[in-house]
């Protein structure tokens, strides 16, 4: 959730943390700091706020030093305070550490640490880590023992980078993400490849119970028994430039606009690949299909078009939820999963439990690197370059473009040659009428309930907006199966509640319009989500017709992403970082 970033190298350490953090801001920013070593000192500057304010008011990169360790904060353990916020030190103030994830023991070391005198500062669960550094590098003078032993003592899921005084930067990852980045001159560890990809494309993926250690000559592996290990460096494909805002405003506004390009990526896929997906799904005595958020919203879709059109039935659940299905699956299930970051702990949870029944493992991720896709049996990547908006955009609609490649391939083509060309299209011109939305955006301004209505598989998309609006503009919004209307929201409808239906001309337009009459009887306001224009709407936005009406879906999600970016900014909301969210939600 939180990003975390360790540079021991030729050059000042401070000015590169400062400006990794930057980068890697969107997993997490609730506080930030950084810790360098100087002259056998360790220097340590940190404080509520993000990267740009803390570094104004404390001037991080300024600190001396070309060994350090920084941190940006999303915190799960004690309150958004300056002494919550990383690095934690221990008592000797010779070993720092920056830590994502939870230490669900830290309770029980904490109170033997301090039954032996220690004494802390914070109220987290991470500054276990750096008093258990302490106790094991004054037992065996080794940075290596220290690392091991402590790492055996940790229950949870945790990736931490730790400073120690005599020049060693060391870290350790188990169901955390850490990655090496080698550079000319000096060695990074990082989060996310986004914390380095300005100073080398070289890359280490660290596997669970993997420790690093860093000397200033050389990088030594092991794992949590003190075994050497060897992985291999690999290539990172990344652009730098993708990472930019570009002439954009926003993150989320350059991502949403992408999508021009990005549905065509996705669906880009090599054959082969593809075709063993579809023999693994095709061989499964029960298929089930996960995500979290936006990811479980595809898989709802995924969930009504496969049995449309493929004739197979898949059960969606929720991440979350899963460890609560497993009795109902063995080793001939097939579980598809679904991530962007391919880190988000529920959807891994899901995935390993799944494992341990022998059953097999698809994924639909972004980052092919990922733990993700790396425990999977086959993965298909979404291709839409880096997602850096909290609130999945691209991702969303890419993903999907990904189910129905899938579908396309399962049912002999029967979506039709070429979908991704009049997906983009579409896309084109949506975007195109982004002006007319922002305007909506304005008059709907002080609304304080939105309800957004779908029938069928416009009813997961309804779900979706409902979550972008209350991700990126704090609106209270319900996404609703319009024939459900009847049997309770109906109630709510008055005089300012604003009702968005999704409503293009399919098998599902008569019974929505019907809908649209009885919200409008009863005072509220009623938006369009529509191929054509009908008198009952107050406001119109207008979707381009699909020939395939299955793939609505794709297309009726976006202007539900520009409105909630429009009210978002109309409400003084910052879109790319939504306020108690974070990208990658490593954390259960
Ligand atoms: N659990 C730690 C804390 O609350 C780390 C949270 C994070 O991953 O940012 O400080």
């Amino acid at each position: 959730m939180c990003s975390i970033i360790g540079y021991k190298g030729k050059s000042p350490a401070a000015p590169i943390l400062v400006n990794s953090l930057k980068r890697m801001e969107y997993r997490g920013y609730d506080s930030v700091g950084v810790a360098t070593l100087e002259g056998g000192k360790i220097l340590v500057k940190k404080g509520v706020g993000n990267v740009e304010k803390v570094n104004s008011n404390l001037a991080m990169e300024s600190m001396a030093g070309h060994a350090g360790v920084g941190h940006t904060r999303w915190a799960t353990h004690g309150a958004v305070t300056d002494s919550n916020a990383h690095p934690h030190s221990a008592c000797n103030n010779n070993i720092v550490v920056v830590h994502n994830g939870i230490i669900e023991n830290y309770k029980e070391l904490k109170e033997g640490l301090i039954s032996s005198g220690h004494v802390f500062t914070s109220q987290t669960d991470s500054e276990v880590i750096a008093h258990l550094l302490e106790v094991y590098y004054a037992q065996f003078s080794s940075v290596k023992k220290a690392m091991t032993e402590t790492c055996k003592k940790l229950r949870g899921a945790f990736a931490f980078v730790a400073v120690f005084n005599d020049g060693t930067i060391a870290g350790a990852r188990y169901e955390e993400p850490l990655i090496i980045g080698v550079a000319n001159g000096g060695y990074f560890l990082s989060s996310d490849v986004l914390g380095f990809i300005e100073f080398t494309d070289r890359a280490i993926f660290l596997d669970n119970r993997d420790i690093a250690i860093m000397d200033s000559t050389k990088l030594e592996l092991f794992n949590f028994e003190g075994e050497a290990v060897a992985r291999p460096i690999a290539q990172v494909a990344w652009e730098l430039g993708a990472a930019d805002k570009g002439k954009y405003a926003h993150y989320t506004l350059k991502e949403i606009n992408e999508q021009k390009s990005t549905l065509a990526d996705a669906m880009s896929q090599n054959v082969d690949t593809v075709e063993k997906f579809c023999d693994a799904i095709k061989s499964a005595a029960s298929l089930y299909i996960t995500g979290s958020g936006s990811s479980y919203h595809a898989a709802l879709v995924a969930k009504q078009v496969l049995a449309k059109f493929a004739k197979i039935r898949v059960e969606a659940v929720i991440s979350s939820e899963f460890q609560y299905v497993l009795e109902s699956m063995d080793s001939k299930s097939v579980l598809i999963a679904i991530s962007q970051s391919g880190e988000t702990a529920d959807v891994l949870n899901s995935a390993k439990l799944v494992k341990r029944m022998g059953a097999k493992i698809l994924s639909i991720v972004n980052v092919p690197t990922s733990s993700l896709a790396l425990q999977s049996d086959h993965f298909l990547l979404i291709n839409c370059g880096p997602e850096i908006g909290v609130a999945a955009t691209k991702s969303f609609t890419g993903q999907l473009a990904v189910i129905y490649n899938i579908i396309n391939r399962l049912c002999g083509g029967c979506l039709g040659a070429d979908i991704a060309s009049q997906l983009a299209a579409a896309a084109e011109k949506i975007l195109a009428g982004q002006e007319n939305i922002a305007k909506i955006a304005a008059q709907l301004k002080d609304a304080t309930d939105v309800y957004i209505l779908g029938r069928s598989i416009h009813y997961p998309i309804a779900l979706e907006g409902a979550l972008k609006l209350k991700e990126l503009a704090y609106v209270h919004a319900e996404g609703i199966a319009a024939g459900e209307l009847k049997h309770g929201p109906l109630a709510l409808m008055e005089k300012n509640t604003v009702v968005i239906l999704i409503n293009p001309h399919d098998s599902t337009f008569g019974d929505t319009i019907s809908n649209a009459h009885e919200i409008k009887a009863r005072g509220a306001t009623v938006i369009g989500i529509s191929d054509s224009k009908e008198e009952i709407y107050d406001y119109w936005i207008e979707i381009p017709r699909l020939e395939q009406e299955m793939l609505y879906p794709i297309e009726s999600v976006m202007p539900l992403q520009i409105l909630a970016y429009y009210m978002a900014l109309e409400r003084n909301a910052n879109p790319d970082y939504p306020r108690n969210l974070a990208k990658s939600v490593t954390v259960r």
